[in-house]
């Protein structure tokens, strides 16, 4: 090992790339880490954690409505966009710090620029163009904003910017219907923007389950979020009014912003990987086996940069079972099975396990389902429904999938997860007494199937 500066280089420190190099230094192994922009990545800087900040920023006006009912009057609330950004901004770079410390703390080297690769054990350091060895490199460079080539994306934005916007629109257009696109739907018209999502297909959330998709379309479209499937701008124009975004059905809109949340791509573009023979997929990611490792036999991948899930904690699970393989002598693939997820649209979106549709195509299923007002609402007044779903093996019982959209469906499908894991039939649900007067009560409380 004596003949690497390093035992271990990490190229990326956002969270798998993080999470393997602390773990591998706390092994005892000699480790560098090249951070180009700002350590903590997408999920820390300019994704998951800002955005539920925003989510939860979002929520207070009609948290002040419902309040109302409950006898209180709030009179007088007044948002300041710049104040929730200058605060949100005080936390990341609280837990940036955080991030930069912990790694330091457990001996790993930092480099605060961008990184690639010069070789089977070779990295580039692009600030003084030295080049380090390694006898182990961990490409961690996750993903970036997709943008379609049309006339006129330069005018429009990614989730990237919508973080740091001077100011909020007075209309914005969201393009896309998946995690990205309904998230910031409800954020901006939750902080009183005027919002259309505009989305290519019949109906947002393509992957999760059907009664999902139609019931936080529903409810997205109560709260005033406009939403227009089967349209996609062609074309984006500077007005005098604002932008003029023309659509695939011949009709355009006006906004003031458009962001584009049409998926995110690997970030392979410039680290090398074709010179050192590091072979792609087809959809440009870091082709990996299951234990992580490339094509060539020193250079892993963890994290969105591979396309496998792209999850923060699916990230730092495989930037834990790398360490495991190749520092501690245990081979740990890791596990992409019943990974649940939760989407932060209002309501949330908490889903683990099989939908409906893919259950079926795998034999005879027993679907629960259950969708009622919850309790809050009845002295609110707010005409807003959570919706929950079971889909059981018919055979053996097996829950297959959970699928939950409502004020704490994210916190409740992270419990439901573990039985689903564990292998929990639909028996043992029943078995379990219910918590009450909880929404999440319904779960164990279902008792025909609706089909
Ligand atoms: P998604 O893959 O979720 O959604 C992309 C959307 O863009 C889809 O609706 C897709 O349409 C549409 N689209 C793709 N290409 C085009 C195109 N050329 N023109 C028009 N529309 C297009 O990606 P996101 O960017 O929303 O998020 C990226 C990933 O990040 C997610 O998949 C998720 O793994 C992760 N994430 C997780 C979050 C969470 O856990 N809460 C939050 C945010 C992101 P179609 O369906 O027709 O393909």
């Amino acid at each position: 090992m004596a003949d690497f500066d390093y035992d271990l280089f990490v190229i990326g420190g956002g969270s798998g790339g993080v999470r393997a190099a602390r773990l591998a230094a706390e092994s005892g192994a000699r480790v560098g880490i090249a951070e180009e922009h700002r350590f903590g990545g997408t999920c820390v800087i300019r994704g998951c954690v800002p955005k539920k900040l925003l989510v939860y920023a979002s929520s207070f006006g009609e948290a002040f409505e419902d309040a109302r009912g409950f006898g209180w009057s709030v009179e007088g609330a007044r948002f300041d966009w710049a104040k929730l950004i200058d605060a949100k901004d005080a936390e990341i770079a609280r837990l940036e710090n955080i991030y930069a410390r912990n790694l330091g703390a457990a001996g790993v080297e930092l480099h605060r620029c961008r990184a690639t690769l010069a070789g089977p054990h070779e990295v580039r350091l692009c600030a003084n163009d030295r080049v380090v060895s390694a006898k182990h490199i961990l490409i961690a460079t996750g993903g970036a904003p997709f943008v379609p080539d049309i006339p006129g994306a330069h005018h429009a934005i990614t989730s990237n910017e919508a973080f740091e916007l001077p100011a909020l629109p007075r209309r914005a257009a969201i393009v896309g219907g998946g995690y990205i696109a309904c998230e910031f739907a409800g954020i901006f018209n939750g902080l009183g923007v005027d919002t259309t999502l505009l989305y290519r297909g019949e109906k947002v959330l393509r992957g999760f389950d059907d009664d999902l998709r139609d019931a936080v379309s529903e409810e997205m479209a109560k709260k005033g979020v406009r939403i227009r499937c089967g349209a996609e701008p062609v074309a984006i124009d500077q007005g005098a009014g604002g932008l003029a975004v023309a659509l695939s059905d011949g009709e355009s809109i006006e906004a003031d912003l458009v962001m584009f949340a049409t998926g995110r791509r690997p970030a392979v573009a410039g680290l090398g990987l074709e010179a050192v023979g590091v072979r792609l997929t087809a959809g440009g990611a870091v082709e990996v086996d299951a234990y992580s490792q490339t094509s060539v036999p020193s250079i892993y991948a963890v994290g969105d940069v591979t396309d496998r899930i792209a999850l923060t904690p699916v990230a730092i699970r495989e930037g834990a079972a790398f360490v495991e393989t190749v520092f501690r002598g245990r081979p740990t693939q890791p596990d992409h099975a019943l990974v649940a997820s939760a989407v932060f649209t209002q309501p949330e979106i908490g889903t683990v396990g099989l939908t409906e549709e893919a259950a079926r195509a795998e034999g005879d299923v027993e679907i629960y389902r259950t969708r009622f007002r919850p309790m809050v609402h009845t002295l609110s007044g707010r005409d807003e429904r959570m919706v929950m779903k079971l889909v059981v093996a018919k055979a053996d019982r097996r829950v297959l999938g959970v699928h939950l959209m409502g004020h704490g469906a994210a916190e409740m499908i992270q419990l439901a997860a573990i039985a689903v894991k564990m292998g929990a039939t639909k028996d043992d649900f029943d078995r379990t007494v219910a918590v009450h007067p909880t929404a999440a009560e319904e779960l164990v409380t279902m008792r025909a199937p609706v089909a």
